[in-house]
């Protein structure tokens, strides 16, 4: 009797342990499948947010090249201008054609064009940028098709017809390129171009549908692509995802049985960082291009947890932003500055100490005030001080960052326009800021010694530095093909991991001491 009942009981258990198992292996499966469809979804974002910044980085290319036009303003068809237009669209690939018109006179860069550009333009119906000065509409003209950028100025205006077929084709990778169609659409829903290979016929039948809106220009990509082919890219995706999905649920199965508690937003995660002190600075060295001499650094937030883990600043500065928390951290950052290299920079007059402030916190009410008392209380000297505004924000009053300007001028703090070639504001912050210094963004860097491109965007930045009388600064120097090139550019100055990473207090002080001998030496 005894034996029997173990018997059963015996293979009770087992039969427990089959359905458990069946039904973990199933949670499992459920759970890998979900994992690599989101996964996907996730590359096929990151494709689409490729091809945004491909095609944000040719409106840049003629935003930057009519700025510099127009700099050389008064608009007509002087010899000069007709140079000027010649040249900026002869060194592009993508710029096409250039106008440049004024109540007086209306000047092309190749007469050939003219009359059919002309009229499609009379139909383009412009839709403004978030500086509505910029308009962009999609222009076909006899066999061309593209994008229009116009710039409207108190003078008249500057257009440029750029290129945008051949943008898309290769975003995608090829056993999903022959199931898609791409487009690229004004925000009013017209399409600018498209790439449908032959293959996407196929899109018939169920197809999904993604796409990624520029932050920056009223324009997006949009992607529909097939959903037997986004399944089958899944299925090759391959064992080793299952194997994470299967290490990852089991991870959070052993938390769950361990009883976690609920963990804390990440908006209480960073009043606890602010409080007790995770938050600290780090300090990027500046240095001269050809000497090799520090010039200064920037101060860089750094969120280390107590497991010696950290967030990216990427992170928490929006966070902290949109939470009104902003003024808290770049405060809290100073003042541990002044602690840590307070001494140091009194010591090195010559030495400038740069830090990030957001458009919004400068336009902010009583900001200069209450900089002024924390800088007081840090015993900074204000002339030693350079604020970096990102032009990756849109300043949404030029004339109160005019006011700002010369507030923070008379204290003897510098400003310097951050990111810049990447922004919005284009040539309005120039003005607006009056900034000394121009820091031209690691996007361009990148490129500078691999394409033309990147170099002309980087020649247009350091012409309209040298019109607004501003220094340039390169950064995220990596490499010393980077270096030499932006010194052939002019540049003097610059920042980036050639020289150095951004570096606690003590291994700054140190470098300082040693006089940054450890530099590339002048070519
Ligand atoms: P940013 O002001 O453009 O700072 C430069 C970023 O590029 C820093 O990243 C720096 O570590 C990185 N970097 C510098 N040289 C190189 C290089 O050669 N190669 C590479 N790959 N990267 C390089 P980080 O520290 O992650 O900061 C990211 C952004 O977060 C900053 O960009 C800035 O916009 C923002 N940020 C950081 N600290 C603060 C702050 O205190 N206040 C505000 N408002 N923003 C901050
Ligand atoms: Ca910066
Ligand atoms: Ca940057």
């Amino acid at each position: 009797m005894g034996g029997s009942a173990t018997t059963t009981d015996r293979l009770k258990l087992t039969g427990a342990s089959i359905g458990l198992a069946a039904l973990v292996a199933g949670c499992f499966w459920l759970i890998a499948h979900s994992f690599i469809a989101q996964a996907n979804r996730q590359q096929l974002n990151d494709l689409l947010q490729a091809a945004v910044i491909r095609l944000e980085r040719q409106i840049d290319l003629a935003v930057m090249s009519l700025g510099e036009l127009g700099a050389q303003g008064p608009y007509g068809c002087s010899p000069a201008v007709s140079r000027a237009i010649e040249d900026i669209a002869f060194r592009s690939v993508s710029i096409r054609e250039i106008r440049v018109s004024s109540p007086s006179a209306t000047c092309w860069a190749d007469n050939d064009h003219e009359q059919i550009f002309q009229a499609a333009m009379g139909a383009s119906d412009p839709v403004p940028s978030i500086n509505h000065a910029y308009e962009l509409a999609p222009i076909e003209a006899g066999e061309w098709k593209g994008l229009m950028v116009q710039w409207t100025t108190e003078d008249g205006s500057l257009t440029a017809f750029l290129a945008t077929e051949g943008l898309l084709f290769d975003i995608l990778p090829g056993e999903l390129r022959d199931h898609a169609l791409m487009e690229m659409v004004l925000s009013d829903q017209r399409v600018v171009s498209s790439y449908a290979p032959e293959g996407a016929a196929g899109l018939v039948g169920d197809f999904s549908e993604f796409g990624k809106a520029s932050e920056r220009y009223p324009i997006s990509v949009r992607l529909m692509i097939d959903q037997a082919a986004v399944a089958s890219w899944n299925r090759s995706f391959g064992s080793n995802i299952i194997a994470i999905a299967g290490l990852v649920s089991l991870g959070l199965g052993y938390l769950g049985a361990r009883g976690l508690t609920r963990p804390l937003t990440p908006l209480r995660q960073l009043d606890d960082a602010l409080s007790r002190g995770y938050i600290h600075p780090v300090y990027q060295p500046l240095f001269c291009l050809s000497t090799g001499r520090m010039t200064g650094f920037e101060l860089l937030a750094r969120w280390t947890k107590p497991d010696g883990s950290s967030i990216s600043p990427a992170v928490f500065i929006p966070l902290a932003e949109e939470s009104g928390r902003i003024d808290r951290l770049t405060f809290a950052l100073l003042d541990r500055a002044g602690a840590e290299i307070g001494d140091m920079l009194r010591r090195n007059e010559t030495l400038k100490l740069s830090f990030n402030v957001t458009p919004d916190q400068l336009l902010g009410s009583g900001f200069v005030e209450s900089l002024s008392s924390r800088i007081g209380k840090a015993g900074f000297n204000p002339k030693q001080l350079v604020i970096e505004i990102t032009e990756r924000q849109p300043i949404s009053d030029f004339e109160a960052a005019l006011r700002v300007s010369r507030e923070l001028a008379k204290l003897g703090i510098r400003l310097a326009i951050d990111d810049a070639g990447t922004g919005h504001n284009g040539l309005s912050s120039l003005h607006a800021l009056q900034a000394h210094y121009l820091k031209i963004d690691k996007y361009f860097v990148d490129g500078v010694a691999l394409d033309r491109k990147s170099a002309v965007l980087v020649e247009a930045l350091i012409s309209l530095a040298s019109q607004f009388g501003m220094e340039v600064v390169a950064e995220g120097i990596e490499t010393e093909e980077q270096r030499i090139k932006l010194l052939d550019l002019g540049i003097q100055e610059g920042q980036g991991y050639l020289y150095a990473k951004p570096l606690p207090a003590s291994d700054l002080i140190a470098r300082v001491e040693q006089g940054a001998k450890q530099m590339p030496k002048a070519a």
